[in-house]
């Protein structure tokens, strides 16, 4: 059984289908999944999916940096609100983007940082994105976030400095399709070793993302892929598939609470 960390379930491309998207991944074995919340709109509807699929489905609550333009004075108390749901495991998607740009980096920082401090005034995990953003992004957790606050640096996709000072802050790491990527993502192969297997976790990031290496195309990514990126991570590191399933199973359950809430 495989956990997937990362399923933009609320997406528009999974519109007519949501349901037999998560039938087709639990058939795989990709079971639960965590519906990422990059809005209070999207946020929202991730908690209510999750709500209506106990135990098959998870959400996070937060605001992705993309959307931190449209965050105000509400943001945060409704945040605060959905946090308050079991079936609310995590506090994101937040961070900062400064690939595209969408929203302006003041005002980025501004967001990522409120979110900071409301997952360390809940005890709740983060689940954080972070691009092209790296110094700011570390500096923010430097000064904001304790040690004791679980987080993941989801769809990890840097270089072996930032792993490192990842792992420093005692962050988990996300790992996506990327990896299977062979114009951009095969330095993650030799990078896979040095995650501690403590701090490893598995998504497919759907529908975005699309493995590369799949025998067939497909028009989006969803959950079910996960095994397949399994397999990959599996062979870079040398490891039977059953023991880096139960181990980022377990990751995964212990760092959004599941299974104890
Ligand atoms: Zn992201």
């Amino acid at each position: 059984m495989l956990i997937d960390i990362g399923v933009n379930l609320t997406h528009p491309s999974f519109g007519k289908d949501r349901d037999t998207v998560v039938a087709a991944a639990e058939k795989a074995g990709v079971c639960p999944l965590i519906v990422t919340g990059t809005s209070i709109k999207e946020s929202c509807g991730a908690y209510d999916y999750a709500a209506g699929l106990p135990g098959r489905c998870f959400a996070t609550a937060g605001v992705h940096p993309h959307e931190a333009r449209d965050c105000d004075a509400g943001t945060i108390p409704r945040l605060r609100e959905l946090a308050q749901f079991p079936e609310v495991v995590a506090i994101g998607e937040c961070g900062l983007d400064y690939n595209r740009d969408y929203s302006p980096r003041p005002v980025q920082r501004e967001w990522f940082e409120k979110q900071v401090l409301l997952a360390c005034e809940l005890n709740m995990p983060l689940f954080l994105h972070e691009r092209d953003a790296f110094d700011d992004f570390v500096s923010i957790l430097e000064q904001n976030c304790p040690k004791n606050i679980k987080k993941v640096v989801h769809c990890f996709t840097g270089q072996e400095r930032e792993l490192f000072k990842y792992l420093e802050l005692d962050c988990y790491i996300g790992i996506t399709g990327w990896v299977c990527d062979e114009r951009r993502g095969e330095h993650l192969l030799t990078l896979l070793k040095y995650i501690p297997t403590d701090r490893l976790m598995l998504e497919t990031d759907s529908p975005f993302l699309t493995p590369r290496s799949l025998p067939y195309a497909q028009s989006r990514n969803t959950p079910a892929n996960l095994v397949h990126i399994a397999g990959i991570v599996s062979a870079a590191l040398s490891k039977p598939l059953t023991e880096l399933s139960a181990e980022t199973f377990q990751n995964s359950c212990e760092f959004f609470g599941i299974g104890r809430r």
